[in-house]
């Protein structure tokens, strides 16, 4: 089983992120911003996914990605941005800091599954 860690300051986010990504199997572990993340990650080394929030409070999640590709380098994480920001220079951005994929909110179960079989997770 795959463990996922699910990054958004939004808990009604995170719910529907948690019953979608639960019925395809994976472990769900949860963090509200990306501090929280950086930590699930130190203490989770199990952690395969994560699905990361643009917009938090404390460390957004771009800045959180570029460092988690920094402190976790040596790992097989596979990121996955999922936001509202849906420009185009934001997506070159979120792919030259390390996304392996983006999703656009609102997202669908059939778009997440999309873009983690994208991703070669699924
Ligand atoms: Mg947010």
């Amino acid at each position: 089983m795959k463990t996922l860690l699910l990054v958004d300051d939004s808990p009604t986010v995170r719910h529907i992120e948690r019953v979608i990504l639960g019925r395809m199997g994976f472990e769900i572990i949860e963090a509200c911003d990306g501090d929280e993340a950086l930590q699930a990650l130190r203490e989770h080394p199990q952690i395969d996914v994560v699905l990361l929030d643009w917009n938090m409070p404390v460390m957004n999640g771009i800045d959180c990605l570029r460092r988690l590709r920094q402190e976790f380098a040596e790992r097989e994480l596979k990121v996955l941005m999922c936001t509202t920001e849906h420009e185009l220079d934001r997506i070159i951005e979120a792919m030259e800091a390390g996304a392996d994929e983006y999703i656009m909110k609102p997202f669908t179960a059939d778009i997440v599954e999309g873009k983690l079989t994208g991703a070669g997770v699924l």
